[in-house]
């Protein structure tokens, strides 16, 4: 017998109550020490082994059934955003600043739920290794587990994420082959002008000026320096500049983040923005200086993991209720230095649909709680389907 959304409601009051524990103690990237201990201790009371503190506040449990020497990552994040949570139900953020905005709290709790599972009914023959995974947004929480030797300390064959997708119906999955996601950077850019008195501008050189056109003038480059076929985004999202009324600021800055689904467009964008940049600062007598980060790679599936994976979802859900060809999506995830180093596939679990539900990232999102049986249905399946338990039937 294989595992479905069914066979695995009996635990579902159980993950509820976990995401929302954990919802309401939310941590920032690699800050995750009650959500990493707590994660820790559950998997150990469920027999499974645990290695702490892989890429800082990142977990790796391990369980092992059969004697096969297979073995699969399944992977979920666990940290929160510094958004102050606007909602008022019971489960609401405890950390003033903070907030599962980002359903990591239900990723948490559906993994979490996969492993009791797996380790109770043990119908596989192989060994999964449950990574919890820190500071996902933007802080390089994938890479700091990989750079700690993940795939060396916990080899795997292929790996498994999934997300959260609030405009998609709970009890839908989409997945494809290919690009998934954008890659991404951050950066800021820094303004040095001559500060001086709010009513003497002639003896100064006004950085909070030079930094508006900045903002402006880089709009010019997904307009006019990205081919037209191709896709880019590039955000200003901050800028600051100055302390009082009646002084012109000798510094300014600005960040913001770039977003594209290949390396190449990506390089254009950097260089542009660069002379973009300076040219403009220097047209106002001051300077400029950008500080461009990658933080995230495109994540692009594997095909063949991506067709597993999409059949893994047809059979707990049933072909319509799986889209495989959804739109390319321009935020990021990490994930994708995972994608990089062994084959895998990144997933979308629908999560629409509950009363007052919202987009991630969103000051009113919650997760909703009525997918967190299929999330976990999904990685149990999927561990069962690739590693048949000997003398069950092999599924082909
Ligand atoms: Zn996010
Ligand atoms: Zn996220």
């Amino acid at each position: 017998m294989t595992t479905t959304a069914e066979s695995i409601a009996p635990l579902h009051a159980e993950m509820t109550a976990w995401r929302r524990d954990l919802h309401a103690h939310p941590e920032l990237g690699f800050q995750e020490a009650r959500t990493a201990g707590l994660v820790a201790q559950r998997l150990e009371s469920f027999g499974i082994e645990v290695v702490r503190g892989v890429g800082r506040t990142g977990v790796v449990g391990t369980l092992r059934a059969g004697t096969s020497g297979r073995a699969v990552g399944l992977r979920a994040d666990m940290d929160a955003l510094p958004i102050a949570e606007a909602n008022a139900f019971a489960h609401r953020s405890r950390h003033a600043g903070l907030m599962h905005a980002c359903g990591h709290d239900g990723h948490t709790a559906m993994l979490l739920g996969a492993a009791r599972h797996l380790a109770q009914t043990r119908r596989f023959d192989g060994i999964v290794h449950f990574i919890f995974q820190p500071a996902e947004e933007g802080l390089g929480g994938a890479r700091a587990m990989i750079e700690d030797g993940l795939f060396e300390r916990f080899p795997c064959e292929a790996v498994f994420g999934m997300h959260n997708r609030p405009s998609l119906g709970v009890g839908r999955f989409a997945v494809r082959s290919g690009p998934m996601m954008a890659g991404g950077a951050f950066f800021d850019i820094h303004v040095t002008g001559r500060g001086s008195h709010g009513a003497r501008p002639e003896a100064g050189v006004d950085s909070a000026l030079v930094a508006a056109q900045i903002a402006v003038s880089l709009q010019s480059i997904v307009a006019r320096n990205v081919a037209p076929l191709q896709s880019a985004v590039l955000s200003v999202t901050r800028i600051q500049a100055g302390d009082a009324y009646n002084v012109i600021p000798q510094s300014a800055s600005l960040g913001g983040t770039v977003r594209a689904f290949s390396r190449d467009v990506m390089r254009l964008v950097e260089d542009s923005m660069r002379r973009v940049a300076a040219g403009t600062a220097e047209a106002f007598g001051a300077r400029a200086e950008l500080d461009f980060r990658e933080l995230f790679a495109p994540t692009v599936n594997h095909p063949e993991e991506a067709e597993f994976a999409a059949r893994i979802c047809t059979e707990l859900v049933g072909a319509e209720q799986v889209e495989r060809q959804p739109p390319l999506n321009m935020a990021s995830e990490d994930f994708s230095y995972m994608l990089e180093r062994v084959p895998g596939c990144y997933l979308n679990i629908g999560n629409g649909g509950a009363e007052g539900g919202c987009e991630v990232h969103n000051p009113g999102y919650d997760f909703n709680d009525a997918a967190l049986p299929l999330g976990a249905a999904f990685f149990a399946r999927l561990v069962e389907t690739r590693f048949p338990a000997r003398g069950a039937a092999a599924v082909a």
